[in-house]
């Protein structure tokens, strides 16, 4: 399967999602520079105007705003399950505007690891079968998914359910698989769209523990909510209000060698005031 993208395979951007590389010449595992996206309508709905956001392997970003301000949108850009009406968007480096639609469907399923607040499993396959169709479309050979998935299974404290159905887990357990079906194809970053959404409280916040814990040993996480308590959790929070970033706390703490920066760092607050603000970019 994969001998349909040796091209993208040798990519060169796709270093960024390599741990062996060197921070100096890793790319942002997503850039977004300058999107818009306007939604068709009487009249178009404007839900994104102009954003720039860098994330970078490593990163715990909280990405919050009320509902209707364009979080999903935004996931679903970053995410390339939809594309801007403006502005670019690239993947470890790849530009997703200049690849066929088959590469970026492949670019998604090796990278991109998605979570939502439904948890959109298959209720009548088992657990197992739940998280290793998420190496369906990578090109990992069937002999291999299982045991893949059961590693992934393991990291979620869930190894024991492996040939459970959904409908036999509590919520936060069904999460917890989902979470299993985003990392087994240890992707460059993980979206989670309001992941504790549909979660009783105590639930939710034994989900965001397993976040941060995946976050500690070494996964890029973006979590997007409406519940500033959630975003101040992560090392780093964004704000977004009617389709712009209108603070964004900064890419502390993610050189690997310098943990410290992630308490050092002050966390600015940048008004979007100005057209040619750059946020989401490393301060200088
Ligand atoms: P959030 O996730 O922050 O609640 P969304 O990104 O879902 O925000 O929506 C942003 C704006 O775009 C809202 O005004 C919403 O109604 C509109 N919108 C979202 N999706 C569509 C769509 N498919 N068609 C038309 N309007 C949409
Ligand atoms: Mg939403």
């Amino acid at each position: 399967m994969t001998d349909a993208w040796p091209h993208l395979l040798d990519h060169p951007s796709l270093v960024a999602g390599n741990d062996s590389v060197p921070d100096a010449v890793q790319l942002p595992v997503v850039q977004v520079d300058d999107v818009t996206k306007s939604y068709p309508g009487e009249p178009p709905v404007q839900a994104l105007r102009g954003v720039n956001l860098a994330i970078r392997q490593g990163e715990l970003v909280g990405i919050v705003g009320p509902s209707g301000s364009g979080k999903t949108t935004l996931l679903q850009l970053m995410g390339t399950l939809d594309r801007p009406t403006g502005g670019r968007v690239r993947i470890t480096g790849l530009d997703v505007a200049t690849m066929a639609d088959d590469d970026v469907a492949y670019l998604r399923a090796t990278r991109i690891g998605f979570v939502f607040q439904q948890f959109f499993l298959a209720e009548h396959s088992t657990v197992i079968d739940n998280v290793a169709v998420g190496l369906l479309y990578a090109g990992v050979p069937i002999g291999q998914r299982r045991q893949r998935a059961v590693e992934a299974l393991d990291r979620v404290g869930l190894g024991n359910r492996a040939t459970a159905r959904p409908t036999q887990l509590s919520g936060g357990q069904r999460q917890r698989v989902a979470i299993a079906r985003a990392l087994v194809g240890r992707p460059a970053m993980v979206l989670a769209d309001e992941p504790t959404g549909n979660l009783d409280q105590a639930t939710g916040q034994s989900i965001l523990a397993l976040i941060e814990q995946l976050h500690q040993g070494g996964s890029t996480i973006v979590v997007i909510t409406h519940d500033h308590t959630i975003a101040e959790r992560m090392i780093r929070k964004v704000e977004i209000l009617d389709g712009q970033i209108v603070a964004d706390s900064g890419a502390a703490g993610t050189d690997p060698r310098r943990p410290w920066a992630r308490l050092a760092q002050p966390r600015t607050r940048v008004a979007l005031t100005a057209s040619d603000v750059r946020l989401g970019e490393e301060p200088s």
